[in-house]
């Protein structure tokens, strides 16, 4: 028994056409994605674990979006999402984009949406191909804040001169995905990379149990991760944690994850959480229970006792708010924490330079950029210190692909083809394992 109440787009996780689809409350009382390919029949996805109040109450008072930056022109023919680049449709200035500077990696996780680390195959960009690429995104609305990505990125030895690459063309916060592996293993490594500019680490890391990384990543890797916080907090150069949360395997762990962060918390920013999905290499198979923002919301607040409550956060503004959550503490001189008043997560496609700081300003490295620091210096650093993030982002697969969400993508690809790609757009593959746009 399903009660739909919107109308939307997705498409079919078999044979990837696009299909209409309903939002409908399902006997469950949840929030199910319903639609039904001709050929390969009907398709149901958990979208939202709540009530309809609810759902409707977060998605509410979302700012309008941002306006797009058409990139390319299309076949009249060419249709969402098969018109990437982006296209005059697209609702949002893409802004956050990730540069996949290799496919080979120093590990083989049976989770990988870039299907990375598999033997005897990886190539890198050359060091032209990545010069050309800025390029391409200056003539397409840049410089926008750059995530450093693969593959695992730190196989490379180059990574200083492409950030030096990117640092003379304008761009100014380079953001490293890694699994950590080098940053544990050479010693100076952080230090070299903070120097080089790089302005944080996203650091996977999927709990403080080995059986999370032995599920994962195929190993176990806390020492490795341990270390790789110790020596980025050594090398000054900010981290976030990023774990994988998985039905089953480390949902359970938010709270330690949450608990070590803010003890690490002059080293480690924050938090962000990313609920599986299901495409690239996947080795686990879909649960009938798919984690939903509001799910993770509760277990934050029952695995932190509270300290941090699911009210306390907010969903996207960039992007469409059924993407992403997202909440600010402070430390309180006597150690306890305070939740800042809620405001809908910005990124730099808002355009204001406030704004434009916003990402860079949450996660990065500052330097106090010559003379002494005054007394306001020292308060802001305090302030930094002391502030902490917890975000998330539930990206979309074939199951659970929603047009409207993906028309307001603000983080994109940088494909030499075809310009800027929504990455849940350049991620997509069908049940083969068949991918729209990746490569
Ligand atoms: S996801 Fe955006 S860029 Fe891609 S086809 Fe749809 S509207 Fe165009
Ligand atoms: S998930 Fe990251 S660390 Fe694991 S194989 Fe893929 S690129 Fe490498
Ligand atoms: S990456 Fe996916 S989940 Fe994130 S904003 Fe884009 S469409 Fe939404
Ligand atoms: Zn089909």
């Amino acid at each position: 028994m399903y009660r739909p109440f919107a109308r939307t787009k997705s498409v079919c996780p078999v044979c990837l056409r696009v299909l209409d689809a309903e939002k409908a409350v399902g006997g469950d009382g949840h929030i199910h994605l319903v639609k039904v390919c001709p050929d390969h029949g009907k398709f149901d996805a958990l979208i939202w674990e709540g009530d309809i109040i609810d759902y409707l109450k977060w998605g509410s008072a979302a700012p309008p979006s941002a306006g797009n930056r058409p990139g390319v022109t299309v076949p009249a023919d060419a249709e969402c999402p098969r018109a990437c680049g982006l296209c005059a449709e697209h609702e949002s200035a893409g802004c956050c984009v990730l540069l996949e500077l290799t496919d080979r990696c120093n590990l083989c996780c049976p989770v990988c949406f870039a299907s990375a680390g598999e033997s005897g195959r990886g190539s890198d960009l050359s060091l032209g191909d990545v010069a050309r690429l800025y390029d391409l995104l200056l003539e397409r609305g840049g410089p926008f804040n750059i995530q450093l990505s693969g593959g695992e990125p730190t196989v490379r030895d180059d990574l200083p001169e492409i950030v030096a690459l990117g640092r003379e063309r304008g761009f100014s916060y380079f953001q490293l995905n890694t699994n950590g592996l080098r940053l544990a293993q050479e010693p100076g490594y952080a230090s070299l990379l903070r120097e080089a500019g790089v302005s944080c680490a996203f650091l996977q890391f999927d709990g403080l149990d080995d059986s999370a990384y032995t599920a994962l990543r195929g190993r176990p890797l806390l020492g490795v991760k341990l270390r790789a916080v110790d020596n980025c907090a050594e090398a000054g150069l900010p981290v976030v944690l990023v774990p994988t949360l998985a039905p089953g395997v480390n949902d359970h762990m938010l709270g330690d994850i949450l608990r070590f962060a803010l003890g690490r918390m002059s080293a480690v920013r924050g938090v962000h959480i990313q609920p599986i999905s299901y495409f690239g290499r996947c080795g686990l198979p879909q649960p009938g229970r798919r984690l939903t923002i509001p799910r993770v919301l509760r277990e934050i607040e029952r695995q932190t006792e509270g300290a941090m409550r699911a009210s306390d956060f907010a969903g996207g503004g960039a992007e469409s708010a059924y993407c992403s959550f997202h909440a600010a503490y402070r430390r309180l001189p006597d150690g306890s924490l305070r939740a800042l008043p809620r405001r809908r997560s910005q990124c730099c496609c808002v355009k204001s330079a406030d704004a434009q700081a916003f990402v860079a300003d949450r996660w990065g490295a500052h330097d106090p950029s010559g003379g002494q620091a005054d007394a306001f210096d020292e308060f802001l650093a305090q302030a930094r210190e002391n502030s902490f993030t917890v975000s998330g982002m539930v990206f979309q697969d074939a199951m659970t692909l929603d047009l409207e969400r993906l028309r307001r993508c603000y983080i994109c690809e940088a494909d030499p083809e075809r310009g800027l790609v929504p990455f849940c757009a350049y991620n997509l593959t069908d049940s083969a394992g068949r991918a729209l746009y990746r490569r």
